[in-house]
């Protein structure tokens, strides 16, 4: 049995088309949106509302998109706070999930956190269990990170059955999560997937057909899609 919550990160304006995909799926994803991104361009006030306004979630990921473990300590709070208290000026609800950018964190930055949110989602991926923390870790990064990430992954995952599946495939990326995800879900025990992505790599990489190929997969399996507000809190 499995459950499967997605979050999409960086509020890029390819963000409205991944939303878009995901209501045509009846998915609630989460939106992990700074409040500027100097990296590329970015979605602001009206399109944060029309993501709402599609059922989305949101949750915080700083002010300005800076990896928080490089910044002077005395900017970590501001990241974290004037960023929560933006979005909940917009959507007028309360932000209860945050998202590290790049995924980098430490002690420090997550007793910070701790003051603001309620759970906080890290970067690493091949996790399949629910993991009450404020570094949560995922499952599946949706870009083809290559097999030698995938395999180092496996190695670090609690699932080093995982080998077996590998080695009868042809060691495509998205054809590995979908066996994982078809493996888990004929098991007794439940396990939650959450897969993660950022709409500009959809983009850049061309990926949108194979997400949609992703989300067909789900559905015809009758995979339970869950929110991350229930997976999580
Ligand atoms: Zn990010």
């Amino acid at each position: 049995m499995i459950n499967i919550s997605f979050s999409w990160d960086d509020g890029s304006i390819y963000d409205i088309r991944l939303a878009k995909l995901m209501l045509k799926y009846s998915i609630k994803a989460i939106f992990f949106i700074p409040t500027t991104n100097m990296e590329q361009p970015y979605i602001k006030k009206p399109e944060i509302k029309e993501i709402i306004n599609m059922g989305m979630e949101i949750g915080g990921h700083t002010h300005s998109h800076k990896y928080l473990t490089t910044i002077p300590k005395k900017n970590i709070e501001y990241e974290i706070v004037s960023n929560k208290e933006y979005l909940e000026n917009i959507i007028h609800k309360d932000i209860d999930i945050f998202c590290y950018p790049g995924g980098f964190y430490n002690p420090y930055i997550e007793n910070i956190v701790k003051k603001y949110y309620k759970r906080a989602r890290s970067a690493n991926t091949m996790r399949f269990n629910i993991q009450n923390t404020f570094t949560t870790d995922t499952s599946f990064h949706f870009y083809d990170r290559g097999i030698k990430s995938i395999i180092k992954n496996t190695f670090l995952s609690d699932k080093k059955e995982f080998f077996d599946i590998i080695k009868s495939l042809n060691l495509n990326t998205f054809e590995y999560y979908k066996n994982i995800i078809f493996y888990l879900s004929k098991k007794d025990t439940l396990y939650n997937i959450h897969i993660w992505g950022h709409g500009w790599e959809i983009e850049e990489n061309n990926l949108w057909a194979e997400l949609e190929n992703m989300l067909k997969f789900i559905k015809d399996n009758k995979i339970t899609i869950v929110t991350n507000k229930i997976m999580y809190l």
